[in-house]
């Protein structure tokens, strides 16, 4: 059985990671190409953009894929609606893996908000300090807000900065502590994210929790109908394993 994983997930590389050894699966992982030094999964790779529906649906025929596992980052609509579109032309069995949502719980002070330009309009309402951790996309939403923002990724944001910016590239994982000094340090009074949800970045909601800092939560845009999702790498690897049978 031939798998793809679309992946530039810590959930693509455990998926990967888990079906590299299995007798009678390969399993190729695809990466966007963006992150400068970006995290390998285990096994074959493949880097780049495919070139939309028809070119991910014209490399899903070219090489003989079975099945097809979405494990790419909630955010990441665009290849998320193409995976659909194309394995929906090429018949090609299609399993979504996100991670849960994170969830408000006591104490949280969120503002959740539809999308990043709502988002910039929210902030001013909440405070001048801001720390913006949405990665390195979709920055420029707060290039005419005003505040002073510290920006946080992993590799420099792309488009136009707001005018009062410093810059902090840092990968993470970060600690509960690191985190509340960091929040601390800068006398950060809003917190902007989006609900990537998962243990790697929770650490920054804690932190803003304990600070009694609100937090503008940008919400995940919607999965395409009609196609199965599952939550954690173990349900992928099963299905994964289900669809092999069946196609024996
Ligand atoms: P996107 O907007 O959904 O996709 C834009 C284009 O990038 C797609 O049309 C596709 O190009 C290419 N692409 C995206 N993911 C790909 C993959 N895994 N393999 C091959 N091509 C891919 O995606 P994005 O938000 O730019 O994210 C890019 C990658 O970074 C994704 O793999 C995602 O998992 C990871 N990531 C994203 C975020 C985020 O906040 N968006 C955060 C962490 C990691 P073609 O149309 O040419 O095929």
């Amino acid at each position: 059985m031939r798998l793809l994983v679309l992946g530039g997930t810590s959930e693509a590389r455990a998926l990967a990671g888990v079906l590299v050894d299995e007798p009678g699966i390969e399993c190729v992982s695809s990466l966007a190409g963006r992150v400068r030094e970006p995290r390998l999964p285990a096994g074959e790779v493949r880097v780049g953009g495919f070139g939309g529906v028809d070119g991910l649906a014209t490399w899903l025929r070219d090489n003989g894929v079975d099945a097809v596992v979405d494990a790419t980052h909630p955010f990441a609509a665009r290849i998320t609606a193409n995976a659909a579109a194309a394995t929906a032309r090429v018949g090609t069995p299609l399993l979504v893996l996100r991670r849960p949502a994170w969830v408000p719980v006591a104490g949280d002070r969120w503002h959740p908000v539809p999308d990043l330009a709502t988002a910039a309009r929210t902030v001013p309402t909440l405070g001048e300090r801001i720390l913006l951790t949405i990665g390195r996309q979709g920055v420029d939403a707060f290039a005419d807000a005003p505040g002073r923002y510290l920006i946080r990724a992993i590799d420099p944001p792309e488009g136009a900065l707001p005018a009062e910016t410093e810059l902090l590239l840092d990968r993470g994982p970060f600690t509960v502590e690191s985190e509340i000094a960091l929040l601390r340090d800068h006398r950060i009074e809003v917190v902007v994210t989006k609900n990537s949800g998962g243990p790697l970045t929770e650490a920054k909601l804690v932190a803003a929790r304990e600070s009694g800092i609100p937090v503008v939560v940008v919400e995940r845009p919607a999965l395409p109908a009609g196609v199965p999702v599952v939550g954690a790498v173990t349900e992928a690897s099963a299905w994964v394993h289900r669809v092999g049978a069946a196609q024996q």
